[in-house]
């Protein structure tokens, strides 16, 4: 998504939602549990044509986190 097309439709239509401000929104609507005290905010990229949603997390301090804290899947 982040190199503008979508990964299902094939769409060159992606919209950026990277800037838009109050993420964290009422809440923490745009956000996911990282560890006890901390949550990530997400930043979204939007499919026009099928409306595919893939989110990453906007800060490197909080993908360290992750890191560090979540298991590896194998
Ligand atoms: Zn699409």
């Amino acid at each position: 998504m982040k190199n503008g097309t979508c990964p299902l439709c094939g769409a060159k239509e992606i919209f950026s939602g990277a800037a838009v401000k109050g993420k964290t929104g009422m809440h923490y609507s745009n956000t996911i549990p990282v560890s006890a005290l901390r949550v990530a905010v997400l930043d979204n990229y939007v499919c026009g044509q099928c409306g595919y949603v893939q989110s990453f997390i906007a800060k490197e301090k909080h993908l360290a986190v992750i890191r560090k804290k979540w298991p590896l899947v194998f």
